[in-house]
């Protein structure tokens, strides 16, 4: 098995890091993200964390988080290492410790949060794996020091609906091989290796990693989107590509859309989108009522996120992020109403925000989910 290059990340101008010998990336100015069994991120760690993410958000959005040093940020700061199982090198937090981190981040940098739900998301694959590939990789993804994504929309959202698999799995050469298209892969330029999703010959589902520099795998530019670019997300083919691990569907996590992280993010945008109003409603009282029903609003669906969370209930959680992107749309809308032609204007969040809010009705978005839009959006009844 080929395993991964470490790599260190280079340091960034401005944050002064202090490191755990042990752990030299969970620590950043001494605080640690998380801390076991507590359910709720250190709030002067995430504060550190988050105030960094903004002030490089513009950059961030320029060349991505990879570049930015946003990604190298999480890592130190442990959020990285609080998505990874503790006895796998990481420190386990609780869901809701990280909900609560996703949706701060979120409100901060929608693009570093996206990277990053991209990275967990092929994190938790991998915990699936056998020992020896966690024992790789996982230790390495929680500390930072190598990167991952995740190209699986393919088994889930995306051209389902053509009649043949986009990414097939073989083993003609005496080991797997992957040809075929993975047509969405955030950060697929600038990770270390991408966890996939393939067919194989009987039609099961299986899961790769395939580190960047495959032979075989060609990745393409990334895609310039109505939001969202410096996510560098790409298509990415792959010809005969021999990958470094298989995981198997019977112990990796599966395909899982419309997750509660995507509800956070959302979340998270609608925060900032509420950031933009409030502060016009300080100098207009009218506004004050509009920002108040909306933070209520904002308020409730906290409550289902952290329900769902803390019940393991999956019933209401289409309904949850169909009821989330709905709120993120209305209160970009309104930030921008608020913000007048000034908000249209390229450069003001209030654009940016309107922009991002409409990511949530396509990205890892259930037919379920969408089929609410569709109907809130025409005005038929459900
Ligand atoms: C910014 C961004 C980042 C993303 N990052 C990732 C990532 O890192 N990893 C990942 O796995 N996924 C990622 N995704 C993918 C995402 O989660 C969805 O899978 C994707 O948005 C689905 O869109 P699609 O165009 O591929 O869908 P498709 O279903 O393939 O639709 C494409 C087109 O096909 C036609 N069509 C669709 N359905 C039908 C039908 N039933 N009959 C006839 N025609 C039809 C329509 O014209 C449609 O425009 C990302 C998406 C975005 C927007």
């Amino acid at each position: 098995m080929v395993g991964p290059v470490a790599r260190r990340p280079e340091s960034i101008p401005g944050v002064q890091h202090r490191f755990d010998p042990r752990r030299p990336w969970f620590n950043h100015n001494g605080l640690n993200m998380f801390t076991p069994n507590t359910p709720a991120p250190n709030p002067a760690a995430l504060a550190v964390l988050c105030d960094a993410l903004g002030e490089r958000a513009a950059v961030t959005a320029e060349v991505g988080p990879w570049k930015s040093g946003a990604f190298d940020l999480l890592a130190r700061s442990g959020a990285l290492a609080g998505f990874i199982p503790a006895a796998d090198g990481g420190t386990g937090a609780p869901e809701l410790a990280i909900l609560d981190a996703l949706v701060a981040i979120a409100a901060r940098c929608l693009t570093t949060a996206l990277a990053l739900t991209q990275w967990a998301s092929a994190s938790r694959i991998i915990t699936g794996s056998e020992d020896a590939v966690r024992a790789t990789w996982l230790p390495r993804l929680a500390a930072g020091t190598v990167t991952t994504t995740v190209g699986i929309a393919q088994l889930s959202t995306s051209r389902r609906h053509l009649g043949a698999p986009a990414l097939i799995a073989s083993t003609a050469h005496g080991g797997w091989r992957l040809t075929g298209l993975c047509p969405w892969v955030t950060g697929a330029d600038s990770v270390d290796a991408i966890v996939t999703g393939a067919v194989g010959q009987d039609g099961q589902q299986l899961f790769f990693i395939v580190p960047t520099d495959s032979p075989g795998l060609v990745i393409a530019p990334p895609m310039h989107m109505l939001a969202l670019s410096g996510s560098r997300t790409s298509s990415v083919a792959f010809t005969d590509v021999a990958p470094s691990a298989v995981i198997e569907p019977r112990t990796a996590g599966g395909v899982r859309t419309g997750g509660l992280a995507t509800t956070a993010l959302a979340l998270g945008s609608t925060v900032a989108a509420l950031a933009v109003l409030e502060g016009e409603a300080v100098h207009r009282a009218t506004l004050a009522p509009v920002a108040e029903a909306l933070r209520a609003e904002t308020r409730g669906i906290e409550a289902r996120l952290r329900r769902a969370a803390t019940d393991g209930d999956t019933n209401d959680r289409d309904r949850l992020r169909a009821d989330a992107n709905g709120l993120v749309i209305r209160a970009a809308q309104a930030a921008l109403t608020a913000t007048k032609g000034a908000g249209f204007v390229e450069g003001h969040p209030a654009a940016r925000l309107v922009r991002e809010a409409h990511f949530f009705l396509v990205w890892s978005c259930p037919q379920t989910v969408a089929g609410i839009a569709l109907c809130e959006l025409s005005r038929i009844e459900m």
